[in-house]
């Protein structure tokens, strides 16, 4: 196996001059070595040929014993130093303190075809940010963070990828609902990449520790990696970084509205610097179109992170990293005025895309009342999001009362479309037609159009939990099924038609389907 280690990182920045692997305050530090754990019969499951290919290695690879080796932790590359970062974050809105990789492990950077990816595995091992946890991952969370994360990429949302699920052969204790009832599952390693996993907390530990010194040795690598386009670091360089930084996790945020993902735990600590979606724990699809939805069962109560309230999370995010990197700039109207800022391309940027997913070409000023109209019919009556958007694409100016019928496969209680609901409906339809009347697109041509932001394919959080109960038994082939599905959102795919479809009445209530936790 040959690889083009380009390791910076470890390189470039103040390591933890402690090597032993004892839970602790890491001071004056960006991260800690450490070896990966062995594990007692490591399995290769599944490998992304896509990430495969982009960090130089071939097929040919994934059979090699040493791919297997490295990618479960059992066998380190010589001339590596694998380590675990420092951060901190706020958790549901409160400052934690000290967090980090408690179970990530970095292993090395490589460079190929002028591109960068940081190679980390997920679930190899406890840390000095273990805490109280074992530094492991089960099958079923890895399985979700791994089919996730490249489906997410193919929908076109920025977001970290993954290269390798694997099995470890070590069995993980797990109280899944923290209910007391603990359990044996499968221990599992994903091998996630992606340019850089730096977090908002990676500057905010030093930012709460008055580490001003480290803060910008890391403000100063970032910027010297990752955001070189904006030059020399000085005063002006950190306010347009964070301006940068700032555009990036708006945009990530409107493209998760867009597909209907609820990313569960928006906690600073997993808010990339690169503005990628990061950390797939508890996320969750949206079926029935609701603003107040979370999968997250731990934030059911105050519901922080539900769908309607991920933009204003990543504003208070954004928020706590102006407050992090203050002390390099000492001014805080220009970080203010780009936190305002936020609000208004937030409420524009919106508007844009939902006109996309409805089809619009021409900006008029009613589309905000329009658009709040569509939203209130959509809340009337449980309506499927995923299908509902895409087979609007089907709607004909020319037959308004067909409307009802283009959507109804969307209708989770088809019975409940009489009275006001049925009318509030074709009201709105009516409109669109007028609206559509204004636009130049046929009918086909916005079809077609709509088609490429409408997916037709999400991974429902139904069709995940299917792929880990068979692979609880030891069946891999849905994950594969999943994972070629999810590579072609926007296609018809007709071969796998059944994965267009409502979730089913079984999974409305299961646990892995519809409550999720973060102890995974
Ligand atoms: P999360 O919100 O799931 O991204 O995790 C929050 C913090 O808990 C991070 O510092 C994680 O590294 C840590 N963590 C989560 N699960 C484990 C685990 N099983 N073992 C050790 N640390 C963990
Ligand atoms: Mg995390």
């Amino acid at each position: 196996m040959k690889i083009n280690i380009k390791d910076k990182f470890n390189k470039e920045l103040p390591a933890d001059p402690i090597l032993e692997n004892t839970r602790r305050q890491v001071t004056e530090a960006c991260y800690s070595f450490i070896s990966p754990r062995e594990t007692t019969k490591p399995e290769l499951l599944h490998v992304s040929s896509e990430i495969l290919e982009n960090i130089g290695l071939s097929e040919a690879d994934i059979k090699s014993e040493t791919f297997l080796k490295v990618f479960t932790g059992n066998n380190v590359i010589p001339d590596t130093k694998p380590y675990a970062m420092c951060y901190g974050g706020h958790q549901f809105g409160n400052w934690a303190g000290q967090l980090g990789d408690g179970r990530a492990i970095n292993l090395f950077e490589v460079e190929h075809n002028n591109q960068n990816w940081a190679l980390q595995l997920k679930g190899a091992g406890e840390t000095p940010y273990s805490r109280t946890a074992d530094g492991l991952a089960v099958l079923r969370s890895s399985i979700r963070e791994y089919l996730c994360s490249e489906a997410m990429f193919h929908l076109g949302v920025p977001t970290t990828r993954a290269l390798s699920l694997a099995l470890s052969g070590d069995k993980v204790l797990r109280d899944v609902m923290y209910d007391g009832n603990s359990a044996y599952e499968k221990g599992a390693i994903v091998c996630r990449a992606a340019e850089s996993f730096l977090r908002f907390g990676n500057y905010q530990i030093f930012a709460a520790r008055q580490d001003h010194d480290r803060l910008k040795i890391l403000v100063d690598y970032t910027i010297k990696h990752h955001f070189s386009e904006l030059g020399t670091p000085s005063k002006e360089t950190y306010i347009q970084f964070f301006k940068e930084v700032t555009s990036r996790t708006l945009k990530m945020i409107i493209h998760w509205q867009r597909v209907g993902f609820v990313h569960g735990v928006m906690n600073t600590d997993n808010m990339s610097i690169l503005g990628l979606t990061i950390d797939y724990g508890p996320y969750g699809w949206l079926e029935g179109y609701d603003f107040g939805w979370t999968p997250n069962t731990t934030d059911r109560q105050n519901k922080r992170y539900r769908y309607g309230n991920q933009p204003n999370i990543g504003l208070w995010n954004l928020l706590q990293l102006a407050n992090a990197i203050y002390p390099l700039i000492e001014d805080p109207e220009p970080l203010e005025a780009i936190l305002n800022q936020y609000k208004i391309d937030f409420d524009a940027g919106r508007l844009d895309m939902v006109r996309s997913k409805l089809g619009l070409e021409i900006k008029e000023d009613n589309d905000k009342d329009f658009i709040l109209e569509l939203e209130d019919v959509l809340h009337f009556t449980e309506t499927d999001m995923t299908i509902f958007f895409r087979n609007l694409s089907d709607f004909k100016k020319k037959d308004v009362l067909g409307g009802l019928r283009v959507i109804q496969d969307a209708f989770y209680k088809p019975d409940e479309l009489t009275g006001n609901i049925e009318k509030r409906w074709v009201d709105w339809f009516e409109k669109y037609a007028q609206r559509l009347n204004r636009e130049s697109l046929s009918d086909s041509k916005r079809k077609a159009k709509m088609n490429k932001v409408n997916p037709k394919y999400v991974l429902r959080n139904y069709m995940a939990q299917l792929a880990i109960d068979d692979a609880d038994e030891g069946n891999y082939k849905l994950i594969d099924e999943l994972f070629q599905l999810l590579k072609h959102p926007y296609e018809e795919q007709l071969e796998y038609q059944k994965w267009f479809a409502k979730r089913p009445d079984w999974a409305r209530h299961k646990v892995g389907c519809s409550m999720l936790s973060c102890s995974s």
